[in-house]
């Protein structure tokens, strides 16, 4: 290719990770990128092995690295588990990176689905992305739980840090066994949760709806909605009215059943719990895992891009047998394309703006086209010139539609 690179003015720092997706993250760059893009990438292997060499250091200086560039995109990385121990004779089970991360970014995870007129969702109605941010902090979560023997009194007791006075009610007076359970959140937490979704919603442009069940729990779902109201009162009525934008709240059963009937297009914030649940939900109804994106957004502005879908073990597995595999891209792709996005935005680079829309505009008319892996063939709708690639042709394909695009 003689044409001149595209010059990505700021550092974004990538982030690698393990099995299935490392491989397809190293052919995304090879082909759809590094012959297109002049970028300075800040390397963090985060693959397995790496952070058990480093004892997990490398983690937290990626997410140093995010808080001083401003944007990254991560590839997707294997939590440990015993079986993993075992596998890759690790020092200690290394906690979740992706934890680690959104705990060093204070961040919201939001996701949302790349749709596909060959592959509708099971939802007749949904024409456009339904985006959900899921609050990743407290509720039932981080509990304190209690098997009831038999009868007893329990309560709920609240002891002031500086000497002041007990606060006590009473939960149940048991009279045969049963359960208990504490659950706890902070102002602070649901603070920047509450920013985080304010901020997302005004970058993607679209409404944001926000459900509790606050007139059963009058306190605690109560300040959920009363903290979102104050954000929204303090820092962006006028900014969402000027851009035509609505905060929208509701009971959590009402949302439910409105989000059902709707065209889609909106972010739903979720609790802890409901966006635990009610991101399966989405992401089965708009086809597959691989078509899921997710962005890591921090209140200070900083933004973390990647795939929703795992490592994908099992075509790993079948890759290191020398089998092929029929692995979708897809979402791997768009993580790069939205961290370009954001990153020709912060920079004010509109040509790098343009060819992370290119990109993703190429990788939705490859699967338009009928060309796809083998997740997206069973939802697609049928037709006679759908055709199951490989994972490595797939992305081809799509190299190929963006080398025209950028003619
Ligand atoms: P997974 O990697 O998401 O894969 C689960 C199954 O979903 C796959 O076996 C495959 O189904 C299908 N699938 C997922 N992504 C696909 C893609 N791109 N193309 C085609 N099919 C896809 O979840 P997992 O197997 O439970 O987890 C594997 C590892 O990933 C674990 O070690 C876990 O810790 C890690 N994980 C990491 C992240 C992250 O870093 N964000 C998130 C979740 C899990 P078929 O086998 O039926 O084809
Ligand atoms: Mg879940």
């Amino acid at each position: 290719m003689s044409q001149k690179k595209i010059n990505v003015k700021s550092t974004i720092v990538e982030i690698d990770g393990d099995e299935m997706t490392r491989i397809m993250w190293q052919m995304v760059k090879d082909r759809l990128l590094l012959p297109h893009l002049d970028m300075k990438l800040e390397y963090y292997d985060l693959g397995l092995k790496k952070r058990d060499e480093t004892d997990d250091k490398i983690t937290l200086e990626a997410a140093e690295a995010i808080k001083k560039h401003g944007v990254g995109v991560k590839c997707a990385t294997i939590t440990p588990n015993k079986a993993r121990v075992e596998e890759y004779k690790l020092k200690q089970e290394w906690k979740s990176p992706n934890g680690t991360i959104r705990a060093a970014l204070d961040g919201t995870v939001f996701r949302a689905p790349i749709l596909v007129k060959n592959i509708p969702p099971a939802v007749r109605t949904w024409k456009k992305p339904i985006h959900i941010g899921r609050h990743a902090y407290g509720d039932v979560y981080k509990n304190a739980e209690i098997r009831v023997p038999g009868p007893g009194k329990s309560e709920l007791v609240y002891t002031p840090a500086d000497g002041g006075g007990l606060v006590k009610l009473t939960i149940q007076d048991f009279k045969g066994p049963g359960i208990l359970q504490g659950i706890h959140n902070t102002d602070k937490s649901i603070a920047s949760f509450a920013r985080a979704c304010f901020t997302y919603a005004y970058d993607m442009k679209v409404p944001l709806w926000f459900g509790t069940k606050d007139t059963i729990s009058k306190t605690y779902d109560a300040q959920f909605r009363k903290i979102f109201e104050e954000e929204y009162r303090k820092n962006w009525e006028q900014k969402f009215k000027d851009a035509g934008l609505e905060y929208f709240f509701t009971l959590i059963d009402d949302t439910i059943a409105r989000i059902m009937r709707s065209e889609g297009g909106m972010l739903w914030a979720c609790k802890n719990y409901d966006g635990d649940v009610m991101s399966d939900m989405l992401g089965s109804a708009y086809g597959s895992l691989a078509m899921m994106t997710s962005v890591l957004v921090s209140p200070s502005g900083f933004y973390e891009f990647e795939a929703s879908h795992g490592t994908v073990q099992k075509h790993y597995y079948k890759h290191l047998k020398g089998e092929k595999t029929s692995t979708n891209s897809m979402a791997l792709i768009f993580a790069w394309s939205g961290c370009l996005k954001k990153r020709g935005e912060i920079d004010k680079t509109p040509d790098v703006v343009d060819f992370a829309n290119k990109l993703e505009a190429a990788a939705i008319e490859t699967v338009e086209g009928g060309v796809m892996t083998a997740d997206l063939i069973k939802v697609a709708d049928p037709d006679p010139k759908n055709k199951q690639v490989y994972t490595e042709e797939f992305i081809d394909a799509v190299a190929k539609k963006l080398e025209s695009k950028l003619k």
